[in-house]
């Protein structure tokens, strides 16, 4: 039987993905009375921000860290009444050369950092204040991210610090990035320095990671009556004549008053037949990184650092995070948890190695960077692979973003390519999911459809 959209007389908002955003959107929209039905294709919710059973803990499938500066994401914590679980952590930052591994944690720690030249740390001390004092980077998407970080850092050190940062991070898509992308990265760590302590990071985590915040917003998005369906994948997005929108499922239809697409765009751009073209073009403009990332439980600690950068770009992953630098080992039992991203195109062959293919690649890497790590130090390892990750941000970024606005009415897009001014980040999808939800409400409350653009 058909879904029924409307009953009840509450207006029915179906959500497509449930992921942060489409859980996000849910629990704001359930607290100002809409009635909420989110459709997620996997058997488990939470999107890229997900749980993993690692066997002895569970955590997050792939990292991530709370900053201190996330207000969206802390609020929804605070709402979801988990800020008790709030943790907050000194963290370190490691650099790996050739020469060795290097904490570069504070200020004293950088001057001594052999990497640079006192002239190019001196230059790379001012060309992070300059840029972390930027309050918009839109401006920086005309400028390539290369020639941006060669006249503000210098030569030097974008040989030698940079150049292969980029290079792990973008791989060869780098050549594409726009001043834009490395500005906000730079921003957002900055935010995260505590200067009063000689600019020291603080990271911060919930207790029992994604998968506590995941499971109160489940119970509390259950509790004020919203419906979760999962391992069911949306197959086509319709409008009804009635300005409805039909979710057409192999579970037969599900007919909603509005809906959010949370999806990521190339996904969105195949399931709404009724776009425009220009709209579907701004959609499949957008071109993503994916991920490999080898996850390792091991024994012993591989350094004292959360994340290590790596400044040879012959080693084929783009950094070493090492979570239980920021959690607690209480939480994992007291094993370490070692994340070995490699962000990729999506048609990159690497999604089409095996797993061994994979792990003896990064192994003989690994074995490099640290010559003592036995195998048998290495309890369980995992290879996870997600096509459609980050959206790359080339040069003018802004003007191919699709708006909240598909043109469809009463039917949104809230997804991760709509970051503007920052990356990729939980904070960010939160703020996006509450813009949703406020037009959601303003135009409900007009009697307007919604997602009709003039
Ligand atoms: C390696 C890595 C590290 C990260 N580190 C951090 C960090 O430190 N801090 C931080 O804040 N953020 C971090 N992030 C980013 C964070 O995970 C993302 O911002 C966030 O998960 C995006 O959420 P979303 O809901 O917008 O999208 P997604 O999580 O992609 O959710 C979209 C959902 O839609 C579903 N879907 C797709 N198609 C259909 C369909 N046809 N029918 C039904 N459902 C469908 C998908 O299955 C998915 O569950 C990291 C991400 C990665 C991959």
């Amino acid at each position: 039987m058909p879904e029924a959209a409307s009953s009840n007389g509450r207006t029915h908002v179906g959500i497509l993905g449930g992921g942060i955003t489409g859980l996000a959107a849910a629990f704001y929209l359930l607290r100002a009375g809409v009635q909420v039905t989110v459709v997620e294709a996997r058997p488990q919710l939470g999107g890229l921000a997900t749980y993993f059973d690692f066997g002895p803990f569970h955590w997050d499938k792939y990292y991530h860290c709370v900053l201190t500066s996330d207000r969206p994401l802390q609020t929804l914590i605070e709402d979801l009444g988990l800020s008790e679980e709030l943790r907050w952590r000194e963290t370190k930052v490691g650099f790996y050369a050739k020469s060795g591994l290097y904490s570069v944690s504070s200020s004293l720690e950088f001057l001594r950092f052999p990497l640079l030249s006192l002239w190019e740390k001196f230059r790379f001390g001012l060309g992070i204040i300059y840029a972390s004092r930027i309050p918009d980077g839109r401006d920086l998407e005309k400028v390539s991210v290369t020639e941006w970080l060669t006249r503000i850092f210098g030569k030097g050190c974008y040989q030698k610090m940079w150049a292969p940062l980029l290079k792990c991070k973008l791989g060869s898509c780098r050549e594409e990035a726009s001043a834009a992308f490395i500005w906000a990265t730079i921003a957002r760590l900055y935010s995260t320095r505590d200067r009063d302590a000689g600019q020291k990071e603080r990271l911060g985590y919930v207790r029992g990671g994604y998968r506590a915040v995941f499971t109160r917003l489940i119970e509390e998005i259950e509790r004020m009556g919203g419906k979760l369906v999962t391992g069911v994948p949306v197959e086509r997005i319709e409008s009804r004549p009635d300005g409805g929108i039909d979710f057409v499922t192999a579970n037969g239809p599900m007919s909603f008053d509005r809906a959010v697409v949370t999806s990521p765009s190339h996904v969105a751009s195949a399931l709404v037949p009724e776009l425009s073209r220009e709209y579907v073009n701004k959609l499949n403009a957008v071109k993503y990184l994916g991920i490999v990332c080898t996850v390792l439980v091991l024994k012993r600690s591989l350094t004292p650092f959360y994340v290590t950068n790596l400044t040879t770009d012959d080693v084929p992953f783009t950094g070493v995070i090492e979570m239980t630098n920021l959690i607690s080992l209480e939480e994992t039992g007291g094993r370490h948890l070692i994340y070995l991203p490699k962000y990729i195109a999506p048609g990159d062959p690497l999604f089409q190695a095996s797993d061994e293919e994979v792990w003896s690649l990064f192994q003989k890497h690994l074995s490099k960077m640290f010559p003592d790590l036995q195998e048998s130090d290495i309890e369980r390892k995992f290879i996870f692979r997600e096509k459609l990750v980050q959206p790359l941000p080339v040069m003018h970024y802004s003007d191919i973003v699709p708006p909240m606005e598909t043109g469809v009415p009463n039917l949104l897009l809230a997804n991760t390519t709509q970051i503007i001014n920052s990356t990729l980040n939980n904070n960010e999808m939160v703020k996006i999911a509450r813009q949703a939800v406020d037009r959601i409400l303003k135009n409900a409350a007009q009697g307007a459809a919604i997602g009709a653009r003039s």
